[in-house]
């Protein structure tokens, strides 16, 4: 008989503000490093009134970390001190490696509803100052399976044999978009010892057959075991599945910046000041 997952902890998050004033949930943060190890946090965005969200993240840096957000609806304009640009569509995906450090600005703009989220991902130490990369991943390019009352979405790693649309360079996390009608169930097999955690976008779930139904905006993070049981409730479900292995090393954290050790925090914050903090950017057009 299939071992599945135990649910280990079930974060509900606070609502906050953060860049120039943008509403949003922090579903995962600061509190949480230990045990969602190598996630760091994730902010979920979830409004059709765009004053929650216009005012966006104006420029900012970020060092040691990658940062990885994906719109279900929605438009993000990106820029950065380097000049690379773009825009992030409903569907899409940004896989942004700041490594040795970016200085970026990230700006929703207005649309008839805002769904999505920012996940940060740790860097292992060895790859804390590599060098800054963007991943752009477009709607069209993350395979969608279809299976019996579900679509999982493949955004990053894989899933039954199949390749996402991205693969991470440092840390191989698998992202997925998982979408079960109402009543349905799902299984996901296999990585028994990594860290895994579903956020509930829409809709609620239970994690065992008959189990008790977590509401959703919450995440869900599960002990190890050989496989993951996922059953909607009375709605249509759509959760983000998140899995990695773990780092286990010292986590630094200050603000946007990551790193291992107090010294390498403050030495990235006197770099800032000093203007010595961008180290090499790889330009696109
Ligand atoms: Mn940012």
């Amino acid at each position: 008989m299939t071992a599945y997952r135990k649910i280990k902890k079930i974060t509900r998050g606070i609502r906050t503000q953060d860049g120039a004033g943008v509403k949003l949930v922090r579903v995962v943060g600061y509190n949480d490093t230990g045990d969602y190890d190598p996630f760091l946090m994730l902010d979920a965005f979830d409004s059709e009134n765009p004053e929650d969200y216009t005012k966006g993240f104006p420029w900012h840096p970020h060092r040691g970390i990658e940062t990885i957000t994906y719109l279900i609806e929605g438009e993000i304009e990106h820029g950065d001190s380097l000049g690379n640009k773009g825009v992030i569509g409903g569907g899409d995906a940004q896989w942004m490696t700041a490594g040795s450090g970016i200085i970026h600005q990230e700006m929703p703009q207005a649309a008839p509803r805002m769904l999505g989220a920012q996940l940060w991902l740790n860097l292992p130490a060895a790859d804390k100052m590599a060098d800054p990369q963007y991943g752009d991943i477009k709607k069209a390019d993350i395979p969608v399976i279809a299976e019996d009352g579900v679509r999982v979405h493949v955004i990053s790693g894989s899933y039954k044999g199949r390749d996402g649309a991205f693969q991470g360079r440092y840390i191989p996390a698998t992202y997925l978009d998982v979408e079960v009608a109402a009543g349905a169930g799902w299984v996901l097999e296999g990585r028994p010892g990594d860290t895994l955690f579903v956020y509930l976008v829409s809709g609620s779930a239970a994690f065992e057959p008959g189990g008790r139904l977590v509401a959703d905006h919450q995440a869900v993070l599960f002990e190890p075991g050989d496989a993951l049981y996922v059953e909607a409730g009375a709605g249509d479900l759509r959760s983000l599945l998140l899995t990695a292995p773990p780092l286990d090393e010292p986590v630094a954290w200050g603000g946007p910046i990551v790193m291992n050790t107090r010294d390498e925090l403050n030495q990235a914050f006197r770099e800032l000041d000093e203007g010595s903090f961008i180290r090499v950017g790889e330009a696109r057009e």
